[in-house]
């Protein structure tokens, strides 16, 4: 494809305008979306508010006519829809590791007599690190098992699976209506990270028991923001808060000595909202509302597969593609080996493309269809071909590591 056919499909484009809703740097082209989504302008204004206007003027007040309070289950409501989850059946707070906790905790304890959390080696780190530690404190005879063959892996002893939709390294895709139905086919339930999945494409949560994510990839809420955690509302009444902090509480201002979960997916928070962080979402939210997903995803597809196509017709020899090659596997990344990822990804960093590099040889590349061009995938590609064609990866300025790659 030549650069002039790319100008055009962008111009045919039917997302093309959200584009000016973000303040993207000049000269950058960001394939990190799936780190950290991009700033929608409308945030400044809206945190403006939030400070200058609620916090300041309004005090401890903003707690009810600012509804600071009922932030939580208000950001639950407009995460539902992007998960194909109803009203009430979603909570945003904390963080995806403390929500892995809770949803791990919570599915174990309403399966007695099975002692295996059924877990992915290929799962991201903190995952895996949050189920050891829950494992730790279950004591007894919990224990982790890891999934090599899902089906020899799933027995009578399995409690809970925890699984990402999207591996976060390959971008591979999982068939979560498929997984989910095996799993409950051998008696456990289902726990769903969706991290690298929300903002990318439809999902349907379905039959899962839980699922969370977080909000600062795709859903470009901003650094730190909230996670969120979906309970199936069959769950609601059984499943029990490990983290019972007042907020899950049934009556949290009634101060009571006695622990009462609150019913529904409340029970589920445990503390104080970070309300500034959860304000910056919500302008992210509202531009969520106005986005077909299924736009999104067929975006998402054509953007990765040309990236695909450029990449391996230029460097083919260099790199070697890491995710699936049919589409309909991937997320909304495409990673490449390279025996010397780290000064490749310096190297592209500093003529204006951004992705990123994964241990210990992986060139990470995300899109993100509401702000990215296909021009953009065009000149990113070129970029690549021509930092591995001069070799200008080679510059010693690029070996040297940085704390955050
Ligand atoms: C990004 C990501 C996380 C991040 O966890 P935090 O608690 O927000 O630091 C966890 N799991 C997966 C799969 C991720 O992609």
């Amino acid at each position: 494809m030549t650069r002039e056919e790319c100008e055009a499909l962008d111009a045919a484009d039917p997302l093309r305008h959200f584009r000016d809703e973000f303040a993207l740097p000049d000269g950058v082209i960001y394939l990190v979306g799936n780190s950290l989504g991009a700033m929608p302008k409308a945030v400044t204004q809206r945190v403006a508010t939030a400070v200058n206007d609620e916090w300041a003027n309004r005090l401890v007040g903003g707690w009810n006519s600012a509804r600071w309070y009922n932030q939580p289950t208000d950001l639950g409501d407009r995460i539902a829809p992007l998960i194909g989850a109803g009203p009430g059946e979603v909570i945003v707070g904390d963080s995806t590791s403390v929500a892995i906790y809770k949803a791990m905790a919570a599915a174990v304890r309403l399966q007695p007599g099975r002692r295996v959390i059924l877990s992915d080696l290929a799962n991201f780190p903190t995952d895996r690190y949050i189920v050891e530690g829950l494992v730790k404190g279950l004591g007894g005879d919990y224990r982790i098992r890891d999934i090599g063959d899902l089906d020899s892996a799933l027995g009578d002893d399995v409690a809970a699976v925890l699984l990402s939709q999207v591996d976060y390294r390959t971008g591979a895709r999982r068939d979560m209506a498929a997984v989910t139905a095996r799993v409950h086919a051998a008696g456990a339930l289902m726990v769903w990270d969706l991290c690298h999945s929300v903002g990318a494409f439809p999902i349907e949560v379905g039959e899962a028991d839980f699922a969370l994510g977080c909000t600062y990839k795709f859903l470009n809420g901003g650094p730190g923001s909230p996670a969120f955690l979906y309970a199936a509302p069959r769950h609601h009444e059984s499943a029990e808060n490990i983290l019972s902090g007042w907020y899950s509480h049934a009556d949290p201002f009634a101060f009571e000595t006695a622990y009462r979960p609150a019913d529904g997916i409340r029970r589920f928070a445990v503390s104080t909202p970070h309300v500034l962080s959860g304000i910056a979402l919500s302008a992210a939210l509202d531009m969520w509302e106005r986005v077909d997903l299924h736009e999104v995803r067929a975006k998402s597809v054509a953007l990765t597969s040309l990236f695909i196509d450029l990449v391996e017709s230029s460097c083919g020899r260099d790199l070697t593609l890491a995710s699936p090659a049919a589409s309909g596997e991937r997320g909304s990344q495409v990673s490449f080996l390279h025996d010397n990822g780290y000064p490749v990804m310096r190297a592209l960093i500093d003529r204006g493309v951004h992705g990123d590099y994964r241990a210990p040889k992986l060139l990470r590349f995300g899109f993100a269809p509401l702000y990215l061009r296909y021009v953009d995938v065009y000149d990113a590609a070129a970029t690549l071909a021509e930092v591995l064609g001069k070799e200008l990866w080679r510059d010693e300025r690029y070996a040297e590591r940085l704390a955050v790659t």
